[in-house]
């Protein structure tokens, strides 16, 4: 028909209209043309538009927001892999913020192994720099936008490979050299994980320049601290020197208190966040509404044995002198009751995967720690655990600060193809859902004066100022028709840790750019996602 792109195509009529930014909805007919939103305007106002439309969804009863922007995801390697973005879209996200925790799908440089769980499957084709990465993205057609961190260990392993200390000035030097190249083709800051070998050994001056590169990008500095539990308090204190010394954004990733013995330090953490803020820096955090973490279950072998890189690491596990050692380790280091909020992830044992690690002790007739030690070695690299050890009032306390948005910490996985094999945490499935259910009256998050409007400004507007997404995260003319339709009475999670590919309810269709996505409980195989780089 040679149709103008500013002609409107789609009217959403007779919704209940939350634009993103906290205020209270607002009944609206929702206009759009192309990619974007043409018109919001009062009900019935566009009934004469409609009839030129070539498609009016009746929104009666229903609430439409700006699309969810997971502020922490994993799915950089697997938007190449699984386009549809099945287990995210279905929640209403169309965009992610991925290359967290320190580990980015890109730049893939010598002597940087991608993670386990990414380097085994196999890629529509190899990528090399963010710049091919982009490029390899495009082909691929994903679902849903996204945005890379660019992780400190892919750095620093093609500067030093797994060397269990700090960097010389030298290595720092090449280090933001290849952070820059990252950064100038579109990364999003600069993200790192201290919990994990060997970048646990990164000192001071190593991280400030990375962060110091990021923020001369435009960037942030987002981090999983050195520690969530014992050390947390000093591990903020680090993050926030860090930030104030290299003059960038902090972005605290997955904030929490883990473990029953660190539940009271809540209140000092957040105060040192607000005070930090008080004096004018910039410090964000994100979190995904769940009490239990979940990450590779050899994170847990003591600092010295998990170092050196897969192969060194599961040779020291076959000694059997040294896996003994280890295991006195582990077990000293933890209360005997630590073990009952350990369950099995992802493992290649059948029949295991998402059952509590002493049923596998039972039935291989060992304590938990050698139980641990038998799991992962048999598995070989990639066994995930879920660790339950959050407080439940601590997560909804975190939750309730302005400056906390939505991050599942989940890659995408759809029930189907091969990340339909994995056991994920539920959060891969259900986080957004979760969060808008938990904001209803008598939910956890409207118990501590959390709305449905200002949940949805902490999972639109606010990650979308923050990553840089221009004219997006908001419902207002002129911005990306990135948007949700759901039914704000019924929309829920329905993963769980023993089921976790299964679809949230109440979400009717997802419009990615101007077009639908998914409806109704399945993905229409339209695929608009792009890269988003200023
Ligand atoms: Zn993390």
């Amino acid at each position: 028909m040679g149709a103008m792109s500013t002609d409107v195509k789609t009217i959403i009529r007779g919704g209940l209209v939350f634009d993103g930014l906290g205020g209270s909805p607002v009944a609206a007919d929702v206009a759009l043309a192309g990619e974007r939103i043409a018109d919001v305007a009062p009900p019935g106002a566009l009934d004469g538009a409609a009839a030129g439309a070539d498609r009016v969804v009746e929104a009666k009863g229903l609430a439409l927001c700006p699309g969810f922007i997971d502020a922490h995801s994993h799915s950089d390697a697997y938007l190449l892999l699984e386009p549809s973005a099945a287990s995210k879209l279905a929640q209403g996200v169309t965009c992610e913020i991925t290359g967290n925790c320190g580990a980015s799908a890109a730049p893939r440089l010598p002597g940087y192994n991608l993670p386990s769980d990414w380097a085994e499957k196999h890629y529509p084709r190899d990528w090399t720099d963010v710049a091919d990465y982009r490029k390899a993205l495009k082909e691929a057609r994903p679902a849903i936008h996204s945005r890379m961190l660019i992780g400190h260990r892919t750095i620093r392993s093609a500067v030093m490979g797994l060397e269990p200390r700090p960097a010389s000035s030298e290595e720092v030097a090449r280090m933001v050299r290849l952070m820059d190249e990252a950064l100038e083709q579109g990364g999003a800051g600069v993200s790192t994980g201290l919990i994990y070998a060997p970048a646990m050994f990164a000192g001071r001056e190593e991280l400030v320049a990375l962060a110091r590169c990021a923020g001369r990008h435009g960037g942030l500095y987002a981090t999983h601290m050195r520690s969530e539990g014992a050390g947390l308090l000093e591990a903020i204190d680090e993050a926030v020197a860090i930030a104030r010394e290299a003059d960038c954004p902090l972005q605290i990733s997955h904030l929490k208190t883990a473990g029953k013995s660190n539940w009271h330090k809540l209140p000092a953490a957040l105060d040192r966040i607000e005070a930090a803020r008080a004096e004018g820096l910039d410090v964000f955090s994100d979190r995904y509404p769940y009490t239990a973490s979940c990450t590779d279950m050899d994170v847990l072998l003591p600092e010295w044995a998990g170092q050196g890189g897969n192969e060194v690491v599961y040779a020291r596990l076959a000694d059997p002198a040294m896996r003994a050692r280890i295991a006195d380790e582990i077990r000293a280091a933890r209360p005997p009751e630590y073990w009952e909020g350990v369950h099995i992830a992802f493992t290649r044992q059948k029949g295991f995967a998402g059952r509590p690690l002493l049923d596998y002790a039972r039935t291989v007739g060992l304590p938990p720690p050698e139980a641990m030690l038998h799991l992962i070695s048999a598995d070989g690299p990639g066994t995930m655990g879920i660790f339950f050890g959050m407080s439940e009032d601590n997560l909804w306390e975190i939750w309730s600060r302005p400056w906390v948005m939505g991050g599942s910490d989940a890659s995408i996985r759809a029930p189907w193809g091969p990340l339909g094999e994995d056991h994920p945490h539920p959060r891969a499935y259900g986080t957004f859902p979760r969060l808008l259910a938990a904001s209803r009256t008598g939910g956890e998050a409207a118990k501590k004066g959390i709305s449905m409007a200002e949940t949805i400004r902490k999972c639109t507007s606010l990650p979308a100022a923050r990553f840089h997404l221009r004219d997006r995260g908001v419902i207002r003319q002129g911005a990306f028709a990135d948007l949700v339709l759901f039914d704000p009475e019924t929309i829920a999670d329905t993963a769980t840790y023993a089921r976790p590919h299964s679809f949230p309810t109440g979400i009717r269709s997802v419009f990615v750019d101007g077009e639908i996505a998914w409806k109704d409980g399945k993905p229409t195989g339209i695929r608009r996602g792009r890269y988003l780089a200023p």
